[in-house]
């Protein structure tokens, strides 16, 4: 059966989406479209991740009880979502019942799991160490700055507990194994060398439970402890399936492609797998890491003032745009630089001048030499198939400047043929080639779908009409 999961990180509910959400987002949605469109059968999960105590914090400084918080915050996701078109088939929160229940199952399963070494896969202890607060997590001296977590610019405090902690140590081998085996796909290139690092260099066992956070899911066999936001988290790929018992779980399970940022490479690529091995779980086939950009070469933050929102994007570029100008400023996997300067040129030059002229100079001829009529059937002077393979391994950019490639070759032959001028005077000869932009615009129509969807429809409607006008500009200039 052809199937494919695809799954987002869940969102961590402190605050209101901001463009990295939907970058990621996006990037999801063009690639589960994607599979749709080549009949796959695709589950696309999305969702937000509601515990721990940053969080409860947060709902304490908004003066508001945490449930409220989180479902206000949720709600700022999901209208998201809609603005951008995001076709998710489930969004997930964790504070959901259907996802505490296969949390408490996975942590009972995990309580009387072995280790490959045979051991218990979860032992009690004592854990003394540096907390980052803004982090979730434990900090080792090496990552501290000045005595600040680096990320957060906090000072970690001093925590002493006694937790449960799953020993992560005994899955070396395993884990080295898998990812020599590349049984579990990391990428893209380079990814899979920094795992390797991980597992080689930092592999210690894990607390897994916390003491005295009142906003978790309850460890279910000792009530004193909360359950790790980290790996509460991560079983959302798991609940949201119906696991341990459902026909979407067997249908679905293992997940075809993790799609996260790099920051969290670590949790999914190490601590995940291993969880899973312990409970005999099938390891997802895939995990890709996307980069990160910065704004004029600055992290973006309120404080530096160069914050760029999707909601504004949205309302100058239309969702279609925003999607196609976000993914289309650097490769997917890496790191770039945006600006406000640098998205309206590429709508500029890419959309407006570009596909959108394209659109207009064709239909506007057949419309007005051709009463509408595209003239012949004769087959597009140019081939896109190489669209496929570029998604199928996320080469989302580079998927676009395939179609990019293919308007330039369009608008130069119209140019280079004097389209405007034969029409006068060699009309047959200026129908064939009229006929042939049609069928190469009808196919660029096809391969944008999954990136650009109301789009694509807009121009196969306006070139499937019984008579052809050229309309209103696709991408006007404002
Ligand atoms: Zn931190």
């Amino acid at each position: 059966m052809n199937k494919f999961y695809i799954t987002t990180p869940i969102f961590y509910l402190n605050g209101s989406p901001h463009i990295g959400h939907a970058y990621t987002t996006v990037a999801a949605d063009v690639l589960a479209r994607f599979q749709r469109q080549n009949k796959q059968e695709v589950f696309f999960l999305t969702g937000t991740d509601e515990h721990g105590a940053k969080i409860a914090k947060s709902a304490q400084k908004a003066n508001m009880e945490v449930h409220k918080f989180c479902d206000k915050n949720a709600q700022a996701f999901l209208k998201l979502w809609e603005g951008l078109g995001i076709s998710y088939d489930d969004f997930l929160r964790t504070s959901e019942p259907r996802h505490e229940e296969a949390v408490k199952e996975f942590l009972n399963q995990l309580k009387s799991a072995k280790t490959p070494k045979n051991r218990p896969a979860l032992y009690e202890d004592e854990y003394s160490g540096l907390y980052c607060e803004g982090c979730e997590a434990y900090k080792t001296e090496s990552d501290i700055e000045n005595g600040l977590c680096p990320e957060h610019k906090i000072k970690p405090i001093t925590l002493k507990e006694r937790n449960w902690f799953f020993r992560l140590l005994d899955f070396e081998e395993s884990l080295k194994k898998q990812i020599g085996l590349k049984k579990m796909k990391i990428m893209p290139e380079g990814r899979q060398k920094e795992v390797a690092g991980f597992i080689k260099h930092g592999l210690t066992d894990i607390a897994i439970s916390r003491a005295n956070v009142p906003w978790g899911i309850k460890v279910p066999f000792d009530e004193s402890q909360t359950v790790y936001v980290w790996v509460d988290a991560l079983i959302n790929y798991l609940s949201a399936l119906g696991w341990p018992k459902s026909k979407k779980f067997e249908k679905f399970w293992p997940a075809d492609l993790h799609l996260i940022g790099k920051d969290i490479l670590k949790f999914h690529a190490v601590i995940w797998p291993a969880l899973l091995m312990a409970l005999k779980i099938e390891l997802p086939k895939s995990i890709f890491a996307h980069g990160y950009f910065t704004v004029g070469d600055e992290k973006m933050s309120k404080s530096v003032g160069n914050v760029i929102s999707p909601e504004h994007l949205i309302k100058q570029f239309g969702a279609d745009a925003t999607r196609y100008l976000l993914l289309s400023l650097y490769p997917f996997g890496q790191d770039g630089d945006i600006t406000i300067e640098k998205i309206n040129l590429k709508y500029k030059s890419a959309l407006a001048n570009g596909l959108g002229n394209l659109v207009s100079r064709v239909l506007n001829l057949v419309e007005t030499e051709f009463e509408g009529v595209i003239p012949v059937a004769v087959p597009s002077p140019r081939n896109l198939k190489n669209r496929n393979k570029l998604l199928e391994n996320e080469e989302i950019y580079e998927a676009i400047g395939e179609i990019e490639d293919a308007v330039a070759f369009a608008n130069q032959y119209i140019e280079k043929n004097k389209l405007w001028q034969i029409v006068k005077t060699k009309k047959e000869e200026a129908g064939i080639i009229l006929s042939g932009l049609c069928a190469l615009i009808c196919e660029i129509a096809k391969y944008i779908d999954p990136i650009m969807p109301n789009i694509s429809k807009d121009i196969t409607d306006r070139l499937s009409a019984k008579k052809i006008t050229k309309g209103e500009p696709l991408f006007p200039i404002v």
